[in-house]
């Protein structure tokens, strides 16, 4: 792991995040000559880690140009090698805090050798992703990518014909249940209230759907099985009744969270915290930061999406330096 002395130089580009839209921005700031900075982050208790959300799936077969699928942490693997060949500086360390008032900016990390004094740059790339709310229950995390996911899209496929569940009552739970009845038997909304907080499009669509059923005023106590998911313990919350529901996976899908709480006060964030950048750029309210990936897209939050924008924000930001700094 390189070392990298903050307060010995100005970088041009310094790189927040090493998913798929971080490590993207890498590969194009870098071959665009920039010798750019990353600062991958560090594994915490919500299961971030570097390399994103991808780190935490298995087979990933919607990833363009690998038709016989990959693993996640094997593609972010492969990211980061073609990063790194074209003199990406990858470094270990979270990024704690940041000062976007004045130029060159500065970042604080921990983890870094010298810590207490900031990495300075003359621009800067937020690609610093969301993370799926958990439910924080017995089982979860140690069944993710064992029958527990966050993301119907990447892992829908592997639930042909079985029985499975999807926990929340917004609209993300009632697309991700209508969408899995595409493979599964038998999908089961669970939710802990009556009413649902989803539009009432949805809540009809799910309700017409003969592949779906409800678990009302519901919620789970723990994701049953050793080495793959083989029921739930579920709890009547208004008769406190506790019950076994026969499932093979779990679908988490009460809401993410961007990781933008450095950002608050500094860069314009929208109510839920995500950044805000201007139509068809990357730009954010500050000149010379860019945003790409989750933390800046409530919608799409694939990992090919993130790869684009990562792109976009390479462009944009060596444009900028360009203009600004050269
Ligand atoms: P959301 O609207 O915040 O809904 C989260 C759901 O999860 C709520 O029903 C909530 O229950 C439940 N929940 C939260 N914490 C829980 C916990 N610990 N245990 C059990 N259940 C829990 O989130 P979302 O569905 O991801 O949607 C986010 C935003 O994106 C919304 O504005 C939504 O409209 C939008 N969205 C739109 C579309 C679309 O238009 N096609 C698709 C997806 C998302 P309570 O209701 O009891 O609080």
């Amino acid at each position: 792991m390189p070392m990298v002395s903050a307060a010995d130089k100005i970088h041009n580009v310094v790189i927040l995040g090493s998913g798929p839209a971080g490590l993207t921005a890498a590969i194009y700031t870098a071959r665009a000559t920039l010798e750019p900075l990353m600062i991958e982050g560090e594994a915490d208790p919500t299961g971030d880690q570097p390399g994103g959300q991808l780190m935490l799936t298995t087979d990933i077969e919607n990833f363009p140009g690998f038709p016989d699928g990959i693993e996640g942490p094997e593609l972010m693997q492969r990211f980061r090698q073609q990063a790194e060949c074209f003199g990406t500086t990858i470094v270990s360390g979270a990024a704690i805090k940041v000062d976007l008032s004045e130029r060159p900016f500065s970042v604080w990390t921990a983890g870094l050798a010298d810590s207490d004094m900031p990495i300075k740059s003359h621009s800067l790339i937020i690609a610093t992703g969301a993370h799926a709310l958990h439910l924080n229950v017995p089982g979860e995390e140690r069944l993710i990518g064992h029958g527990v996911s966050t993301c119907a899209t990447c892992d829908g496929f592997f639930f042909r014909d079985q029985n499975i569940a999807v926990v929340g009552g917004g609209d993300s739970a009632l697309e991700e249940a209508i969408f899995l009845t595409h493979f599964a038997r038998r999908v089961t909304v669970i939710h802990r209230r009556d009413e649902f907080r989803a539009s009432r499009i949805m809540v009809e669509r799910a309700a017409a759907n003969e592949k779906i059923s409800f678990l009302l005023r519901s919620r789970v106590l723990e994701v049953v099985g050793s080495t793959r998911v083989e029921g739930l313990k579920v709890e009547n919350v208004r008769t406190g009744s506790e019950s076994m529901l026969g499932v093979t996976g779990l679908f988490i899908a009460i809401g993410h969270e961007p990781n933008s709480g450095i950002f608050k006060g500094q860069l314009e964030l929208d109510s839920n915290g995500y950044i805000i950048t201007q139509p068809n750029s990357s730009r954010t309210n500050v000149h010379g930061v860019f945003a790409c990936g989750d933390v800046q897209d409530r919608v799409y939050r694939q990992a090919v999406t993130a790869a684009g924008t990562g792109c976009m924000a390479a462009l944009d930001a060596e444009h900028w330096i360009r203009e600004n700094v050269e």
